[in-house]
């Protein structure tokens, strides 16, 4: 079939398919050890159109609400407030002309590959059979399952059964494609190849859809993909910041804009307490790197990332051998992290001093280079110096234990005071992160039976 090159590559029109006006969403949960009800805020005052012919992607650190404003949006849930507008009407429920294709999807396994597509226009019994069969054998060939009509499931590679999860969803016709972390279950060779062809689809407008939405925590394809980055950040869930993509005939992974958006994208999500028009306001004016705002949005407790103390090791060697300071970006692809795996690295190396994320870089500081020169002895020794001077509750629990006659407590005396700040599941899991990096830096020891928190002689006797 010839193409229409001159149809190829449209800018995305200012028409508005579907927007999102003022939307939060709350879950009441039962927390605590009074069981007070307690509402948490998922979502608070998301502004979000989109137009005809665009690509939104909607990315951010796990938690961040992305996969919940993506069912507001659909109609599959509803808000607690505000409004979803469908070609400008206010609308609720189930929105028929949205598909939504999800990370891993569920197929019938005794059902062959073109009637798990068919059962995706059961909702529309106005279609005949033939019709029906007809377009499920379009949407397969179209997707590049061609010969794999009679096959089942269970003879499909990920790959494959992903791409049946697309048929099914594009056999409808929907007017927005929706997707859910599509490619993020896929092994790195086959997200790369599906990827590729559903953009190759997309741009030769041989998807029968006029947008489409995608969550993901993936940077690189989030500004390979897109015409526009919607960034999310956490507690609360809400939109950091909105940029405009590469021009589609410019993206490219060599590309110095596309490597530039990468940057710029690494640069705000891992400054989770900045604001993002300031660092993006600072990149225009190349101003060298971002103002730091003077307040922060403090939490009211710190907040401890969840990772193995140990890495930080690794992470300072790293950098240290690159002279000090490393590209975000380069990072995240050298170690082969995700944000979501990412983001809480950089954190904790922030947190305990030993480096700073400022202009898509990570810089080591003094302490970051002894980290990385030292021994197993010496790397403990820094660890117990900055823990005790930069994290909240590990000199809670140490002073704690330096007041009490028998330098000992129960857990629950720390986890109470932190189930103030925290879900009763965070406390837990702040405990149990303050835990594991205290007893690293052998600053106190705890005893997993009885939940005793205790300093050993060692431990005791250090202090003077
Ligand atoms: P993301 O897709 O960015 O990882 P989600 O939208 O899945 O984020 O979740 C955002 C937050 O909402 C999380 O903290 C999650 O625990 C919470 N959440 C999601 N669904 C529910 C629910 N049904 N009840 C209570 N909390 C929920």
């Amino acid at each position: 079939m010839a193409l229409n090159n001159s149809r190829k590559i449209e800018a995305p029109s200012q028409v508005i398919i579907l927007e999102a006006a003022g939307i939060y969403k709350s879950y009441v949960n039962q927390t605590g050890a009074k069981a007070e009800a307690q509402a948490t805020t998922v979502l608070e005052n998301i502004q979000l159109q989109i137009h005809d012919g665009e690509f939104v992607a909607i990315l951010g650190p796990s938690g961040s609400g992305k996969s919940t404003l993506l069912r507001i949006l659909s109609g599959l849930i509803p808000s607690s407030r505000g409004e979803i507008r469908y070609h400008g009407e206010t609308v609720s429920g189930p929105n028929p002309h949205v598909a939504i294709v999800f990370q891993t999807f569920a197929l019938f396994p005794w059902l062959t590959v073109l009637e798990n597509v068919e059962l995706g226009l059961e909702s529309q019994p106005e279609i005949s059979k033939t019709q029906r069969m007809k377009k499920s054998l379009n949407a397969i060939d179209l997707i590049g399952l061609d010969g794999f009509e009679d096959a089942y499931p269970k003879e499909l590679s990920g790959g494959m059964r992903q791409r049946v999860g697309f048929a099914r969803a594009l056999v409808v016709e929907p007017e927005i494609l929706f997707m859910d972390e599509p490619f993020s279950a896929l092994d790195v060779l086959t997200a790369g190849n599906l990827r590729t062809e559903l953009m190759r689809l997309w741009r030769e407008r041989k998807i029968p859809t006029k947008s489409i939405v995608m969550v993901t925590h993936n940077i690189e394809e989030s500004v390979l993909m897109a015409d526009k980055i919607v960034v999310m950040g956490h507690d609360p869930g809400r939109v950091r910041a909105v940029l405009s993509g590469i021009a589609i005939q410019e993206r490219g992974k060599k590309n110095p804009e596309s490597e530039a958006l990468i940057d710029l994208v690494y640069t705000i999500i891992t400054q989770p307490d900045e604001d993002a028009d300031e660092i993006i306001a600072a990149r225009m004016k190349k101003s060298g790197p971002a103002q730091k705002s003077p307040v922060k949005t403090s939490r009211s407790y710190q907040f401890l990332p969840h990772i193995q103390i140990s890495t930080l090791n690794g992470l300072a060697e790293l950098i240290a051998r690159r002279g000090g300071k490393e590209d975000l970006s380069v990072l995240g692809r050298e170690l082969q992290m995700e944000i979501d795996d990412l983001l809480p690295l950089v954190e904790a190396f922030e947190i305990l001093g030993f480096g700073e994320a400022t202009e898509g870089d990570l810089i080591l500081t003094a302490e970051g280079q002894r980290l990385a020169e030292g021994n197993e002895l010496e790397d403990k020794e820094i660890f117990r110096e900055q823990a005790l001077q930069y994290v909240e509750l590990i000199r809670l629990i140490k002073q704690t234990l330096d007041k009490d006659p028998r330098r000992e407590t129960e857990e629950d005396a720390i986890l109470s005071k932190l189930q103030e700040y925290f879900t009763e599941d965070e406390a837990r899991r702040q405990l149990d992160t303050a835990v594991s990096w205290g007893r690293y830096a052998e600053l106190f020891a705890y005893d997993n039976e009885s939940g005793l928190l205790y300093l050993e002689d060692t431990a005791a006797t250090q202090e003077g």
